[in-house]
């Protein structure tokens, strides 16, 4: 996923708040190799780089840049910030909403560097600075937010907007910079803003308090295991690692089962043992419920103070709120789409539980499928069922042969870009490699920067972010990168990937070209800076060019016999990406309505007293209460909409992968993979970014709304 920009007079906010699939994770030290004297000498982020595309200067840049970048940064805005603010000009487009929008360069150029290596290739150092810079990158964007004078310049205009002879981009920008303006407090009374300073801060808190009882219960919820026979089922691996998790807490010759994030563990879809996957099951599912780790109190009072929250900034309910800046725009319309996908998943669920009853029934099981048996009786159907055997796919996809030939070659195909390797630019890295990205007609449209293979010092999961957004105004062109953590083979051998890892080069590859192909005049509306429930949408749309026929003839051959990949082999990966997609489905919606459901408590309302009890009636209103198909996430574990920036935004996955699977089938239908397809979604939705909004974006590239046809198609529900 990329990050989400907002603002680009406020950087340093948009790279924190950024977008992400689960909430960030503890990224392990490494050694810090960058107390180097040579700091004195000048900051490379006080003036643009002189590097091609002014693409990061890698070679001149260490750890002991970044604080004095920040500061001077902040402070360099501070001061253009105040000469708009004071100009005794009548505010006017250019002189308030452009000038803002010129702002901040030197912070942009610290804060883009600086989160990306905090996720790409973080140190001890760089997590120290950003625990002492967030909260003052918070505190710098409040101050132009709730600078009087400002927003009265930006209420003026807004005010007038329909008479100052705007483009429609233009209109959205002033906009956009007025909504940013209100939804932070700008209209408030001091009274008010001081109440909701002091919301925030207590929001605050209990965020931080969550996250650490929710640390300390995962890790208290570990099942400790006395003796190996219980472990049966596990691979020698997996037993060695639980050996390895037990010594570390000084339980010599034990077994420890560490709990991951979400209700669902790993290992029950292999432990033999059911009374130990109850007990494992039961460890993650009670988590933050009890003792000194209970979060009961606390998202009690979370809900409440974001509901005073809304109701001082005059929505009805947080979500409101929320949605206000979204493509859903109303907690009713996501609810809705939910809502509509309810029958159809349930069904689904129901038919893969009577399955796997059937199967627990013909093994003399004698019990009903309860949430622990889920996994290690799906796992046996998959296995009967589709054969899908990962070795014997991985030789067909080399990584080499994947990009070049799959991701390159389809994008030329679909957009006329050439991606070319280039190897005169500095890395922060020696695995990151350059390319530059040529249009049709030769033009340079940007650059490139691939960071593919996993490394202690990258955090998990894989996600885009740019370097340099692209802007007219500003004279730029985009720099993004892709990172990912695809472990390498030893040296001399080809690394070969899974089809899941071929699905998410594919899929990150949507995020850049989002960037890399921007056609907008303000950095604001640029590239992948659009809401959470849009942004997932070109990044899922280009997974499915991974299984179209002609582009896996290009690149899925073996790489020993280049022998393109059995078509057998590629009806199993099909058939396997709608297995168990209704429990899949299911805990997913479950979780997002209740997200929601916990966001829409109005500000008068009684404080809940009965979180569990809150919890079971918003399932069961819901009709998603099914015994064996629990919450992805339960309330008191659900990191990412208590302090993880997704509340009342959970349900933006699914949304957006509704548009991607609506607009791909659309594609199909009118002539599938051709230049002129890929030059319309092109110019219609890539080349847009957030210069409209993106329903009318949408429905200008498809004729009408989208539809979840195509999505229930697409996960196999239908
Ligand atoms: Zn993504």
């Amino acid at each position: 996923m990329p990050r989400l920009s907002v603002l680009a007079v406020a950087t340093a906010l948009a790279l924190a708040a950024c977008s992400r699939t689960t909430p960030p994770e503890s990224t392990p030290p490494m050694a810090d190799a960058s107390t180097d004297p040579s700091v004195e000498t000048a900051n490379p982020f006080l003036d643009p780089s002189p590097l091609p595309f002014e693409a990061p200067p890698f070679d001149r840049v260490r750890d002991a840049h970044f604080a004095p970048g920040f500061d001077a940064g902040m402070r360099r805005q501070r001061a253009e910030v105040e000469a708009i603010a004071t100009n005794p000009e009548p505010p006017s487009f250019e002189n308030t909403i452009v000038a803002l929008e010129r702002t901040g360069d030197a912070l942009t150029r610290v804060s883009k560097v600086f989160f990306h290596l905090s996720g790409a290739h973080t140190s001890d150092r760089i997590q120290a600075i950003e625990a002492e810079y967030a909260p003052k990158l918070a505190a710098h964007r409040d101050e132009i937010l709730l600078d009087p004078r400002l927003f009265a310049r930006v209420d003026a205009l807004h005010a007038a907007r329909d008479t100052l002879g705007l483009d429609p981009e233009s209109k959205r920008l002033l906009e956009r910079y007025h909504l940013m303006f209100v939804r932070a407090g700008a209209r408030l009374d001091d009274a008010a803003k001081a109440r909701l300073k002091a919301l925030n801060a207590e929001q605050a808190d209990l965020q931080t308090r969550f996250q650490a009882n929710l640390l300390k219960a995962t890790n208290d919820g570990a099942v400790v295991v006395d003796d190996r026979a219980r472990l049966a089922g596990l691979d020698a691996s997996a037993i060695t690692a639980a050996a390895d998790a037990a010594r570390a807490r000084g339980l010599d010759g034990k077994f420890l089962l560490a709990l991951t994030n979400t209700t669902r563990q790993p290992v029950l879809a292999s432990l033999e043992d059911r009374e130990l996957r109850r007990q494992v099951w039961e460890a993650s599912a009670n988590r933050g419920l009890s003792g000194e780790t209970d979060n009961r109190a606390i998202v009690a009072r979370l809900a409440a103070i974001r509901a005073e929250i809304a109701g001082l900034l005059g929505y009805p309910t947080w979500a409101a709120y929320v949605l206000d800046d979204q493509m859903a725009k109303t907690p009713e319309a996501a609810g809705k789409l939910l809502a509509d996908l309810v029958p159809a998943v349930v069904a689904r669920a129901r038919a893969e539980g009577a399955d796997i009853q059937a199967l627990i029934d013909r093994e003399g099981g004698g019990f009903t499928v309860a949430p622990w048996d889920w996994e290690y009786y799906a796992e046996k159907v998959r296995q009967a069922r589709y054969e899908l055997d990962e070795a014997a796919i991985r030789p067909y996809f080399e990584f080499e042969r994947v990009l070049k030939d799959g991701v390159f070659a389809t994008m030329e195909r679909l957009y006329g870009i050439r991606l070319v390797e280039r190897t005169d630019l500095p890395v922060y890295h020696p695995e990151v490699r350059v390319f530059d990205v040529l249009d049709a007609d030769g033009s340079p449209i940007g650059l490139f920067y691939a960071d593919y293979f996993a490394r202690p010092t990258k955090r998990g999961g894989a996600w885009m972010d740019a370097f340099v957004d692209q802007s007219h105004l500003l004279g730029k062109q985009p720099v993004v990168v892709n990172v990912m953590n695809i472990p390498k083979a030893p040296e001399g051998q080809p690394t070969l990937l899974s089809y899941d890892e071929v699905r998410t080069m594919f899929h990150e590859f949507g995020h850049a070209l989002h960037g890399l192909l921007s056609d907008a005049r303000y950095p604001l509306l640029a590239g992948t800076n659009v809401p959470r429930d849009f942004v997932e949408f070109p990044s899922q749309y280009e997974e499915d060019w991974s299984l179209e026929p002609s582009v896996l003839a290009s690149y899925a051959k073996h790489h020993e016999t280049g022998e393109p990949i059995p078509q057998a082999l590629v009806d199993r990966i099909i058939a396997a990406r709608g297995f168990n997609q209704g429990f899949d489905t299911l805990e997913y919606m479950a979780a997002a309505l209740l997200d929601l459901d916990w966001h829409q408590i109005r500000p008068d309302a009684p404080p809940v007293e009965d979180v569990e009890a809150f919890e079971r009636a918003s399932l069961a209103r819901h009709g998603v209460d099914l015994a064996a198909v629990p919450p992805r996430y339960r309330t008191t574990y659900f990191a990412h909409v208590w302090p993880g920036g997704y509340s009342a935004g959970y349900y933006a996955y699914l949304w957006a992968e509704i548009l991607a699977a609506d607009a791909y089938a659309h594609t199909m239908a009118t002539g599938g993979l051709t230049r002129e397809n890929g030059e319309r979604y092109r110019r219609a939705i890539l080349a847009r970014g957030g210069t409209d909004d993106p329903m009318a974006l949408y429905v200008a590239f498809r004729g009408r709304e989208p539809t979840v046809d195509a999505l229930l198609k697409r996960r196999g529900l239908r």
